[in-house]
């Protein structure tokens, strides 16, 4: 199988700001920022979208909400951030490798367009 946008960014296949790595996830910036900080974290292992993790990913999963907040603090937004996770069509997924969006750096609105 072909591999994904993702995966050729975390295997430094494709160029990419990376702003934090570890053997399981990967940080890094997202080349159309919806806010000043805009910074996506996905797992090395390419899960499709969050509906589609298995009971055998839950240490994964929550490596990378640990490694999410870790990297929101490290990046500076100590007054708030969202993390975003888009799945399917109609929640404006693109890509299909699990990703968690880390925005921030200025008020974000809610709800969601
Ligand atoms: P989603 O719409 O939730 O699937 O998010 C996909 C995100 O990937 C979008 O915010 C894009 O701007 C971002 N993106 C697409 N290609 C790249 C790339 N080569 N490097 C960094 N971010 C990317």
């Amino acid at each position: 199988m072909s591999q994904t946008l993702f995966e050729r960014i975390c295997a430094r296949e494709l160029p990419s700001a990376i702003v934090y790595e570890d053997d399981k996830v990967v940080a890094f910036k997202d080349v159309n920022p919806k806010a000043p900080t805009h910074i996506l974290i996905v797992p090395r292992h390419p899960i499709p979208r969050v509906a589609e993790a298995q009971p055998e990913d839950q240490a994964l999963l929550g490596h990378l909400l640990l490694k999410a907040a870790e990297v929101a603090s490290k990046a500076g937004l100590s007054g708030g951030y969202r993390l975003v996770i888009n799945n399917g069509r109609d929640g404006g997924e693109s890509v299909p490798h699990l990703h968690v969006h880390i925005l921030g750096g200025r008020p974000l609105g809610w709800p969601p367009g």
